[in-house]
């Protein structure tokens, strides 16, 4: 028997795409759901920007694995295509190296042809590569990603297979054992930055991002990345949930060591028997808890953390279009190596800068009024912890990129641009409540995986769950979606009595 419906009132804080998925799961289950969104919409880094015509998804754009999206609503006994259409994007990335040659990225058989051209010499190394990654894949993302970490005991048990994987390796080690070119060794090791870590530090599990492309391709939602935010939300109201936004809660009410519920910073006071935060693990516990119920040295180790990239995203939209551009391009700058030094250890703002330049307009036009273009280019930034002033530097900041955009890609840009914003640094801390408005949270290093990160279940005070990027398996939409059945399976276990194998 699946449902006890044992009716627990459970609050989930943060509508981001861990929250909802976290949601719907719990509903299904028969517990009582309510999502408190501190924004005025749904979504978290995943929103959209609705501007002079133009619809500009905030956040994500790429969907991998888009099977996870598929199983929530089959949990429910619906069929996704009734709810949101995908379409396939190709390339899946357009990557230009700083001379302006570039090179698809796409499924293998589309690789190989340009590898043979640009250093023939790697293509065995390459499809070694492939065969090197899928059972990274297998143990990484189908074992890995769903199991709680919650003990060390844990941990220790996957260590074994994690050495025969070659976890110690970083991802830029890793591909370069296979891989002899330069341009070759960024264009198959810049994944793990699609998830906050630096390539040079995150440990080679994270190559199994590539398994995940190659094997389910890249997917972009007819209407932007919105249409799947709400066809989820859609989902979560059809089983009886309730999402209220604009309510933004202050703190986690607790008694005993036990949640009691939250209280808003209108005033309001929630009861719940349950809590789920879908807030950066730093925030939750050094801001929604009272001191006096966390331990002094727990809390040190989120100042102590190592913690991702941030990002600066430009939203425009253009009167002139640009046919000869792909969806999704990548644009690296002169430096690798060191520029990814600068970000994430010297926490420095170089001059020069690596990024990336979505399109959505040209998988789906109807993102901009007809005969218009829509676009955002996200530049990966050093988080707070550096010195940059965003309040003084983000406009001269923003038209140096328009600038260069003009003059590399983008001819006549600056005489068509119709609309834009910006997003930075600043705005993640206070829009998502990101600790140090990190663009993902903490950074994704061995240190910091599986049972190292903040457990998807609080040790200390019970009642309080997590989910979403700070918590395991981490961030990128496969991640936090994946953290949703994870948190979902250890409450089933701690008040339901149930059997994993129950819940796909
Ligand atoms: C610009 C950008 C591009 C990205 N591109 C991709 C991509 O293409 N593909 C991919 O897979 N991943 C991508 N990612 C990563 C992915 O978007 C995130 O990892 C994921 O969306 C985070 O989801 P989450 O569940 O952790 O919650 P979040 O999205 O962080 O949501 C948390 C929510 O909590 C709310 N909240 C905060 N404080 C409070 C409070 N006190 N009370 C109530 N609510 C509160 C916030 O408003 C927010 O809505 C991208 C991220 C960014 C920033």
């Amino acid at each position: 028997m699946k449902k006890l419906n044992t009716k627990k009132r459970i609050v989930i804080i943060g509508s981001g795409f861990g929250g909802l998925a976290a949601a719907i799961r719990l509903q299904h289950e028969g517990y009582n759901v309510t999502i408190l969104e501190k924004l005025d919409q749904i979504g978290g880094r995943a929103r959209v920007f609705k501007q002079d015509g133009f619809v500009f998804d905030a956040g994500p754009t790429v969907i991998t694995a888009p099977q996870i999206f598929k199983n929530l609503f089959e949990l429910a006994g619906k069929n996704i295509d009734d709810y949101v259409k995908f379409f396939p994007v190709e390339p899946y990335y357009r990557v230009y190296f700083n001379d302006k040659t570039y090179f698809d990225y796409s499924h293998p058989d589309k690789n190989i042809p340009q590898i043979e051209v640009l250093s023939p010499e790697d293509v065995e190394g390459y499809k070694k590569m492939i065969r090197a990654v899928k059972p990274i894949y297998e143990k990484g993302f189908e074992e890995l990603s769903f199991q709680p970490f919650i003990s060390f005991w844990s941990m220790l048990k996957v260590a074994p297979a994690l050495i025969r994987l070659q976890s110690y390796r970083s991802n830029y080690e890793f591909v370069s054992k296979y891989i002899k070119n330069d341009k070759l060794r960024m264009v198959f090791s810049f994944h793990p930055l699609l998830i906050g870590g630096n390539p040079f530090s995150v440990p080679s599990i994270y190559s199994l991002i590539q398994y995940l492309e190659k094997e389910f391709g890249i997917w972009f939602a007819k209407g932007g990345t919105t249409s799947l935010v709400h066809a989820l939300a859609r989902l979560f109201h059809e089983l009886g949930g309730k999402i209220v936004v604009n309510s933004e809660v202050k703190e986690i009410l607790i008694e005993n060591r036990e949640v009691r519920g939250v209280k808003t910073t209108s005033g309001e006071t929630i009861s719940a028997d349950l809590i789920v935060s879908n807030i950066d693990p730093a925030f939750t516990y050094t801001q929604l808890i009272d001191k006096k119920w966390r331990k002094k040295n727990k809390d040190k180790r989120y100042s102590k953390a190592k913690y991702s990239m941030s990002l600066v995203v430009i939203y425009f939209g253009t009167k002139k279009q640009y046919p000869d551009m792909k969806h999704h391009t990548i644009i690296l700058g002169p430096r690798y190596k060191e520029l990814l030094e600068d970000i994430f250890n010297k926490k420095v703002l170089s001059e020069d800068f690596s990024s990336y330049l979505h399109v959505p307009t040209r998988t789906d036009p109807s993102l901009a009024p007809e005969g218009h273009e829509a676009f955002y280019i996200l530049i990966p930034v050093p988080n707070l912890d550096s010195k940059d002033d965003w309040t003084r530097i983000a406009t001269p900041f923003k038209e140096k990129i328009l600038k260069f955009l003009d003059k590399n890609y983008l001819p006549g840009l600056l005489d068509n641009i119709v609309t834009d914003r910006i997003l930075t640094p600043l705005d993640f801390k206070k829009d998502y409540s990101s600790y140090k408005g990190t663009g993902f949270s903490l950074e994704p290093v061995f240190t910091q995986s599986a049972w190292f990160r903040p457990h998807n279940k609080s040790e200390d005070i019970k009642g309080l769950y997590l989910v979403g990027a700070g918590t395991h398996p981490g961030a990128g939409l496969p991640g936090v979606v994946s953290s949703a059945k994870v948190t979902t399976d250890l409450i089933l276990k701690a008040y339901d009595n149930y059997n994993k194998n129950d819940n796909p």
